[in-house]
């Protein structure tokens, strides 16, 4: 039988914590023989209110059963005051699940900026406090993971979740950049999509549905992103739940490449729009496209057709 993946002597932040994807990952890493920083705010999926409440019952239940843990009621906002906490409790931090999250759901049409504000600031703001605070921590002993929580809603859209979709979509890019700036210092940043029955999702779901998609299914890819012998996947985008694991990546067409002059309109571009939006023989990018060598070949070309 093959080994457990165990994270002992390691300290584990995870950001909304108190309950849905969060509890479940705290319970499992804290089994797994970690310290784990249990950070919730407590407050409602809007966003509203606040209570110490939803973070302590998760770390009692990781105390009764043997394990390490400490509960932290910031928000995220306040991220550099989580990873104080666990630097003050266990002296370290090693990994950190970016996954403490609210909805504002309403059609654009209706949108306050209120709905938006907060929402890019509970997401966008809350992982990069986060992850700033912890990042000097990771440099220095050449050892971080990170997970970022993106959403189907934020890579394929979903009516009345602009706000949302903004914020998870952002959650890619971050984690793109991340992943490049932390290479070097072996911090790997990934970042997922899941779907996990929570209070989140428990309104827009039937019940049959919500029993296949417990949150304990979302965890053992988080768990393998984020094990010490993970040594390479970084900057990797998945989905997760329900038994369903698969890696996401952008696709490019085979594209239109016209001479740059003139005679590059409007008209042009029509005339080959076929080729612009055809995939049959793709690419892959997992950077810009090279440019430089597009442009020579351009510069090459005669004019193009009207
Ligand atoms: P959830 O509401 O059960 O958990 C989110 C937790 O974050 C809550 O306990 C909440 O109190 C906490 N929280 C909210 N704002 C906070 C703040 N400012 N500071 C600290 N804690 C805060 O929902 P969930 O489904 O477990 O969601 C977890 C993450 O997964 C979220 O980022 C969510 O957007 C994302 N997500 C979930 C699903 C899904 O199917 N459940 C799908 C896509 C993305």
């Amino acid at each position: 039988m093959a080994e457990q993946l165990r994270f002992d002597g390691q300290v584990v932040v995870v950001t909304g914590a108190g309950g849905g994807l969060g509890k479940a990952y705290a319970l499992f890493f804290a089994s797994r023989g970690a310290s784990v920083v249990v950070n919730d705010l407590g407050g409602s999926f809007k966003g509203e209110g606040n209570s110490n409440k939803a973070a302590d019952v998760v770390v009692d239940e990781i105390k009764a059963a043997g394990g390490k843990a400490v509960a932290n009621y910031n928000s995220v906002e306040s991220g550099n005051l989580i990873i104080d906490a666990a630097i003050k409790a266990f002296g370290r931090i090693d990994i950190l699940l970016n996954n403490a999250g609210i909805l504002r759901d309403v059609s654009f049409k209706n949108m306050k900026d209120a709905d938006w504000d907060l929402i890019i600031k509970v997401h966008v703001k809350g992982a990069y406090k986060c992850a700033r605070a912890a990042w000097p921590h990771f440099r220095k002993q050449k050892f971080g993971r990170v997970i970022n929580t993106a959403s189907a809603a934020g890579l394929f859209g979903s009516f009345g979740q602009t706000n949302y979709s903004a914020a998870k979509l952002a959650m890619v890019g971050f984690t793109e950049t991340l992943a490049k700036e932390g290479a070097k210092y072996n911090i790997l940043c990934n970042v997922i999509a899941p779907i996990a029955a929570s209070r989140m999702t428990e309104t827009v779901m039937p019940p049959d549905v919500l029993e296949n998609l417990r949150p304990q299914w979302v965890v053992p890819l988080v768990a393998v992103l984020v094990h010490k012998s993970n040594t390479s996947e970084t900057g990797g985008i998945f989905e997760v739940g329900g038994g369903h694991t698969a890696k996401l990546r952008w696709q490019r067409s085979g594209g239109l490449l016209l001479k740059a002059d003139d005679s590059y309109t409007p008209g042009a571009i029509l005339k080959k729009w076929n080729k612009v939006v055809d995939f049959s023989d793709p690419q892959y990018p997992t950077g810009p496209n090279d440019f430089m060598t597009l442009l020579e070949e351009s510069m090459k070309m005669g004019p193009n057709e009207q």
